[in-house]
């Protein structure tokens, strides 16, 4: 099934008035990883969502209000990006196609959904993205990832004090992680302060997304890497999903 052009005019609108301007070129990556996205989606399960005009909002769109955590000066260097539980590459494959000048890794620990983004980076000649398959909390041990990134995204992976502590080890120092997030947080938030400073950060205040295509429901929470990440973070044997940091009752709040 091909992406009608049409469809595409609420990602062309919607990302404008997020202040990213994309050009045919982008416009027509955007349809060529619509068809490749749903072409794999019948013989592998990526996405739930199969109308294209859906995809176009609820993934692209929606990927791109990661930006919205950055000023427009930010947003013209030469970003070093992090999408951690990328699955089949969002929020970062849509992010590396609007921003040619970032350099965006994927990290995803089911092999198959790695494959798929090898191959959207492959057909789409995404020369300013990569795929790696592998754990975050296994990852971040490693030298070459921990504290080197400017930006870590992380959509639907966790609830916000695992996923502080999946993405916090990655961050170099003034570094963010952008976590666009949907419904009721408000216990969610007041954990994850608590988390963020136990991860050497701070959480800034939510940004509420009001683009007409997503509905209203939506935020970008984000945090600020203000010191290097406790060497201890994070912790192993699925500790961050089983004892989050900063919930109420637990000793590691
Ligand atoms: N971010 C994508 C999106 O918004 O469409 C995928 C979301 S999916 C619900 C969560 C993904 O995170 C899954 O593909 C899962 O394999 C991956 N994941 C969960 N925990 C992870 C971890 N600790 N390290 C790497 N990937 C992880």
């Amino acid at each position: 099934m091909s992406v009608n052009p049409e469809a595409l005019e609420p990602l062309r609108l919607g990302a404008a008035s997020l202040g990213v301007t994309l050009d045919d070129a982008q416009l027509a990556r955007f349809a060529a990883l619509c068809d490749l996205l749903l072409d794999w989606n019948t013989r592998v399960n990526l996405t739930a969502i199969t109308d294209p005009a859906e995809v176009v909002t609820r993934h692209f769109l929606d990927s791109l209000t990661c930006a919205l955590a950055l000023t427009p000066d930010e947003r013209l260097h030469p970003i070093a990006l992090l999408d951690v539980g990328s699955g089949a590459g969002f929020p970062g494959l849509p992010l590396a196609i609007a921003f040619p000048r970032w350099k965006v890794t994927l990290l995803e620990a089911t092999g198959k959904k790695t494959r798929f983004q090898e191959a959207a980076i492959m057909t789409l000649k995404l020369t300013n993205a990569r795929a790696l398959n592998g754990r975050a909390e296994e990852l971040a041990r490693a030298p070459e990832h921990r504290g080197r990134y400017d930006v870590v995204t992380a959509r639907a992976v966790a609830a916000l004090p695992a996923l502080l502590e999946y993405c916090l080890p990655f961050v170099r120092q003034g570094g963010v992680v952008i976590a666009p997030k949907k419904g009721e947080l408000a216990d969610e938030i007041i954990a994850g302060e608590r988390a963020a400073r136990l991860l050497g950060a701070r959480l800034l205040d939510p940004i509420p997304v009001t683009l007409p295509p997503l509905g209203d429901d939506r935020v970008i929470l984000a945090a600020r890497a203000e010191r290097p990440c406790p060497a201890q973070y994070p912790r192993a044997g699925g500790a961050p999903l089983k004892r989050p940091l900063g919930v109420e009752g637990r000793k590691d709040k």
